[in-house]
This record gives structure tokens, sequence and C-alpha cells, in this order.
């Protein structure tokens, strides 16, 4: 644990997030900012029985992962982990079964409670979640908050049950600030608490990435930050329509997103703008029509045939079977990264760099290079995908 080169910061009216340093040149791409272990975690459902319980490592075909013999749900590579886990597996132990058996979320929030009823100071003034903020406003009513936290409640023993004021902070608290914590093939296996990194505000031009070692985090920076800037971590999928981000965000996160993007009314068709036929250069959908563009503005190029509107088609379609084959990940990050690059090839020829499909498998290839540890490839399709947002 340990954060490097940002701080804290508290605005009125703003709230709390994260900077960069005044003083100095700010950060560089690739700059690592915080490296956190959760506070607590607990694995999706359907994981639990074949990945390591502590270092989220999945069983290997030639070793069979250990169980503990208390509960005899939670499993472990070897001793080494067992041990490891000890420290909080001792507090949860006589209710981990039952705890198995509840959705995922729930069964991080049962994580917490087991472990703060044995250690008692985990929720007074040292209480790291603390400073989280429980958005109590927006939930109270909503998702049958009661209902789960009723749930929850029957499955554990009595006496770990908190008051109930307490509990349903704790639910806000969990539910708006848990991360999905992926594997090295990017595939999202366990949910995380990481209060430091739950500081990071949001923003649909982020600046940040976040990967994953085990359960511990690594954010680094993708693009340059400026001295005394706003570092910021997207919460949603970057490349989608404005409306459709912030939806997502109002739903999951209680804000209306305010950033520069959400704010840029133009930008959404902007992320269908294609290539002139003529000249190459950038040209923007008819808003009135969908199926029509507009004169490019560098050659007035204004003729715009069926085969154009047959190649923009094949483009579309074929950054779109990519998109939806989420699959392929299994197939390991070099795969997917070779995939990437050969559809940007065809698409690039005729989809502008501003265009959402573009966009979007630019964030792929970034993230199976980032992901390979492919630091230089990385960055530069961060600086491609940075022309491409502005
Ligand atoms: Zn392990
Ligand atoms: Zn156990
Ligand atoms: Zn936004
Ligand atoms: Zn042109």
């Amino acid at each position: 644990m340990g954060r490097y080169q940002v701080e804290i910061f508290l605005e009125p009216g703003k709230g709390r997030g994260l900077r960069t340093s005044r003083f100095g040149k700010g950060l560089e791409p690739g700059t690592l900012i915080i490296t956190e272990r959760p506070y607590c975690y607990a694995l999706l459902n359907g994981e639990e029985e074949n990945h390591c319980h502590y270092c989220l490592a999945e069983e290997r075909k030639d070793q069979k992962l250990l169980v503990c013999p208390g509960c005899a749900t939670a499993r472990y590579c070897n001793e080494q982990c067992q041990k490891n886990a000890e420290l909080d597996h001792r507090c949860e132990c006589r209710g981990y079964r039952q705890l198995m058996l509840l959705p995922f979320h729930l069964r991080l929030i049962g994580r917490i409670i087991y472990r703060q009823h044995v250690r008692k100071l985990e929720t007074g003034p040292l209480d790291p979640l603390n400073d989280l903020c429980s958005h109590m406003e927006d939930l109270t009513g909503s998702f049958g908050m009661d209902s789960q936290l009723g749930y929850l409640a029957r499955m554990v023993d009595k006496d770990v049950i908190p008051n109930w004021a307490y509990f349903q902070r704790l639910f806000g608290k969990v539910t708006c600030n848990c991360f999905g914590i992926s594997n090295s093939e990017l595939k999202d296996i366990a949910v995380g608490v990481y209060p430091q990194a739950a500081m990071l505000n949001h923003s649909c031009r982020s600046n940040t990435i976040a990967t994953f070692q085990g359960p511990n985090m690594e954010v680094r920076t993708f693009t340059h930050i400026g001295p005394g800037e706003e570092v910021f971590h997207a919460y949603v999928q970057k490349g989608a329509t404005t409306d459709r981000r912030r939806d997502d965000l109002m739903e999951k996160y209680f804000f209306l997103c305010q950033c520069a993007d959400c704010l840029n009314l133009d930008r959404d068709l902007r992320m269908r703008t294609v290539k002139c036929p003529n000249c190459e250069g950038p040209v923007l959908p008819n808003p009135e029509s969908k199926s029509t563009y507009e004169k490019c503005p560098r050659c007035e190029h204004d003729e715009f045939d069926e085969d154009f509107h047959d190649k923009i088609d094949t483009a579309v379609q074929y950054a779109d079977n990519v998109l939806t084959k989420e699959r392929r990940w299994c197939n390991g990050l070099e795969y997917e990264l070779q995939f990437r690059q050969n559809c940007l090839l065809e698409i690039d020829k005729v989809l502008h760099e501003d265009n959402v499909n573009t966009i979007r498998i630019l964030v792929g290839a970034f993230h199976a290079a980032a992901g390979l540890g492919e630091w230089t490839q990385a960055i530069d399709w961060g600086h491609r995908l940075e022309r491409g947002l502005q």
C-alpha cells in the first residue's frame, strides 16, 4: 500500500479527489500512482470453486486446491496461501459456507461484518471505510436495500449483525465503491473495496488505468497529467454514447456526469465520423438523417455512393463482431491484441479516429497491451485514444 506523487484535495462544492502535486512537472504516461491491497474482496459467483480465495489464482490441472477443514468451503492454492488468509478467515470461517451461497456483493458485505465483529476497532474512528461515500439519500428505498440486508442478516450468525443504520451505510459504501478485479486475461473474477483508489473521481475522459496482480490493484496514468491536475478513473465503459454512459453512472453511482465529454453534445455526432473517400478528412453524419453525410470540410466532396455506404457498414459490422465476442479473451491476450490490430487495419480505411467503433477497438488493444506489460505499445495506443477522445 502506498501513494506516489498524488495528493488528496478537498474543494467546497466539488468534494474530494486526487490530483498531481502542484510543484514539479506533472506525471508521465505509465507512472504508477496507486498500489493498494483491498480492504476486503470476494470472488464472483461461479468462480469460488476453482480459484484460490486468498490470491485469486485459478486452480491448476496438476494441483488441486486445498480446502479449509473448518468450513469445507474456502479454497487455497497451498498451505502458504491458507496461512496468509488466516488472519481474516478465522473471523468468518464459521459462517463462510453460508456466505458463499449469496450474490457477490452480499458476500463482500458479509465478510466485512464478520471481520469487524472480531476487530471492533475497524468500526470506530479507525474504520478504513470512514471516508467512503454511501449515497444514503439516493439509496433509501431503492434497490430493495432493506430486503437485501434482511436476506444477508438471515444468512449470517446473529451476533455479527451490526446496528441497522450502520448496516445500511455499509451497504451503500460497498455497492457504490467496489471495483471489479480482473485476472491476467482481463476477465472479471472478483470484487473488492479499495479505500484509496475509491478517492479517484470519475471522468468519461479518464487519465488512468487499473490493473491487478491477484487482488492487488495498480493504477497507472496513460497520458501526461500536468502539475495540479486532477487524476480520474472511468467507472463505466468509455466507448459508449453520452446517454448510455450517463444512464449507467446515474443508476450505479447516483450522479449526472458533467465531465467535458458529457457536456459536449457534438461529441455523439463525431463518434460516427467517417473518412472522406476523396481526401480521408473527417466527414460527419448528417444530424437530420442517419444515412447521409455532410460535405467534406476539407475538399468539399459531397457524393457518397452506395459502395461508400457498403464499406462503412462492413467496417462497423467487423468492429461489432470483434467487440461482441468477449469470450475471445480466453484465448489469451496476445491473441486478443493481434485480433484487434487486424481489425484496426481494416476499419482504419473508412472510419475516422473519432469514430466510436475505432475507439472501442483501441480501448481493448490498449488493455491487452497493458495486461501483457507492453507499456511502450500500450502508451502508443493511449496516445491514439487520447486524440480520438479529445
Ligand atoms: Zn493462492
Ligand atoms: Zn474456513
Ligand atoms: Zn462524462
Ligand atoms: Zn475530403
